[in-house]
């Protein structure tokens, strides 16, 4: 499709250029109608419903098969679906309303399928209660059918595209086709938003918060990227693919340039070191020797979001030994469940807050939810077993908090004692320093904890009153502020004064420029995602204090 060019521009979040068709990637609404069938109907509704529950499990099947190639796991979300299609109760209950109340095919399908989401959402054990979203989502297969609509999925793409869409949920980036898609662009969200940040850790050029990008950049035109200054170019002409090209062979060299320091130690002109952290969101990263000396934020929250269902306390294990072998002896921090604010799972309802940001989220709702917690830290304490593995707390906003989180560490070792499940009996426990309140007694917490990692990304939000995922306030989120150094620079000291290390892991420690003013104030230890690795210690070899 040739369309006539245009430029837009929001806000870069993840360097890089792109080139590709766009994939417009926007749930239409479906509505069914209200209205009966008339007498002698029903044999073509049924025939409808046949059909569809034919070609959706043939959709399923042919997503399974040709995705388990590259991801089993992922793979497996479209067979469990396959399989829901044949509940033989929800056949029974569709084909009655259609034979005997007269609903068209598709009202029927609505009908029963919200019926039965609804009973399992009721249920009071979140494993079966994550069901429903399947359900939603196998009804919403059909109906699409039924509809002659398109079912849209990041999952599995079939060719190089460049995403447009208002928003993406962290679940959509989390379980998206890495290899096929080239760039991002969003209505919403800035820098810090996790979308961005997993853009960033996957390395996929991003360009967010660009108005009315799902009107102004038609579905399959050609689009342009530039997320080093945060243009998208629509429609390109021949001048501006020869553009692209000539960048692409610059940023190929700058990144040469700096993969040099790749895996080197980072060690500053003074000849101190500074210990250089990986912040990682999966089993898989990259973990060659030199690349990281610890891995200083590892977000569990993806082994939640890519599920339809509450992992396990053996997928959780199995998932958690996968990062600990991977890391090769050297320490990991694994993070305890870190959702709510903009990370919601489709199988857990959780309560509507107006603002989220400052409502249950994190350590709040694992204190409230006791069972998800415990088997959390099961899993955890009996991964750490096989190589250094320390826990982290998010959100945490008191010493209050600190103390609940080691009683809920006690109890978990004490039921593995008695099964006579092995772990590491002291295991290092530390916080995450996000909330001002915490900032502020640094002093006092560093006496609770055996260390600290700063989540700039929240503070930051927290200490300036701006949300984060908010682009109307972006120029109110002053990463860079003198306040947050401040900051910063007494929780350093504090820690300090205790012995204890504490580490940087939010976006900022990963950003050259403000590296460097991190280590000027006293940050010895700094996390982030691998792409920014060999920028930061380029930074920082270079750097005369
Ligand atoms: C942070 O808040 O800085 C952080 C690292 O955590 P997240 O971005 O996952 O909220
Ligand atoms: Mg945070």
């Amino acid at each position: 499709m040739e369309g006539s060019k245009k430029l837009l521009t929001g806000i870069p979040v993840s360097e890089g250029w792109a080139l590709a068709k766009v994939y417009l990637y926007e749930q239409e609404t479906l509505s069914v109608r209200e209205d009966c069938t008339t007498e002698g109907m029903q044999e073509k509704q049924m025939a409808l419903f046949h059909d569809a529950l034919a070609k959706a499990k043939k959709e399923l099947n042919d997503l399974y098969a040709s995705l388990s190639v590259e991801d089993e796991d992922k793979a497996k979300i479209f067979l469990a679906h396959a399989q829901l299609l044949e509940d033989e109760e929800i056949l029974e209950e569709i084909q009655m309303a259609i034979e005997e109340e007269h609903k068209y095919a598709e009202t029927a399908i609505e009908q029963v399928y919200n019926l039965y989401a609804e009973m399992l959402t009721k249920l009071d054990d979140p494993l079966i209660a994550g069901r429903a979203a399947d359900l939603l989502d196998v009804k919403r297969r059909l109906l699409s059918i039924c509809q002659n609509k398109e079912v849209k999925s990041l999952a599995h793409l079939t060719e190089d595209v460049i995403v447009v869409a208002h928003d993406l949920l962290p679940s959509d980036t989390a379980t998206m086709d890495r290899k096929h898609i080239k760039g991002i662009v969003t209505e919403v969200g800035g820098y810090n938003s996790h979308s961005a940040i997993l853009a960033r850790s996957f390395c996929i050029p991003a360009v967010l918060g660009v108005a009315n990008a799902c009107r102004e950049i038609p579905a399959d035109e050609k689009a342009m990227l530039n997320a080093v200054v945060g243009e998208v170019t629509v429609a390109p002409d021949k001048e501006d693919e020869l553009h692209f090209a000539k960048m692409q062979e610059v940023m190929r060299v700058l990144k040469e340039a700096r993969e040099q320091y790749r895996n080197k130690a980072c060690t500053l002109q003074d000849g101190r070191k500074i210990d250089i952290g990986i912040n990682v969101g999966s089993t898989e990263f990259e973990a060659e020797d030199g690349l990281f000396d610890f891995v200083g934020l590892f977000r569990t929250e993806f082994l939640y979001m890519e599920n339809t269902h509450l992992p396990s306390e053996e997928e959780q294990f199995q998932a958690y030994k996968a990062v600990v072998d991977r890391a090769s002896g050297r320490m990991v921090t694994l993070r305890t469940l870190d959702i709510g604010g903009d990370k919601t799972l489709p199988y857990m309802e959780l309560p509507k807050e107006d603002n989220p940001f400052l409502g249950k989220r994190a350590i709040r709702l694992c204190f409230a939810q006791e069972e998800i917690f415990l088997t959390q830290l099961r899993a955890a304490l009996r991964a750490s077993v096989f190589g250094p593995l320390q826990l982290m707390f998010p959100m945490v906003g008191s010493l209050e908090d600190i103390a609940k989180a080691k009683t809920f560490v006690e109890k978990a070792k004490k039921q593995l004692r008695e099964e006579g499940e092995a772990f590491d009996e002291s295991i290092q426990i530390g916080i995450m320093i996000e909330i001002p309140s915490i900032a502020l007694i640094a002093d006092l917490a560093a006496k609770e904890v055996d260390f600290a990692s700063v989540g700039t990304n929240d503070l930051t939000q927290y200490l300036c009153a701006a949300d984060r995922m908010n682009e109307a306030v972006t120029e109110y989120y002053q990463t860079d502020c003198t306040a947050i150094y401040r900051l910063l620079q007494f929780v350093f000291e504090a820690f300090d004064r205790e012995g204890k290390p504490v580490s940087v892991c939010g976006e900022m420690a990963g950003k050259p420029e403000s590296a460097v003013k991190l280590v000027q104030i006293g940050a010895k230890k700094l996390s982030m995602s691998s792409a920014c690795i060999p920028a930061v210690k380029e930074a920082l070899a270079k750097v005369q204090f």
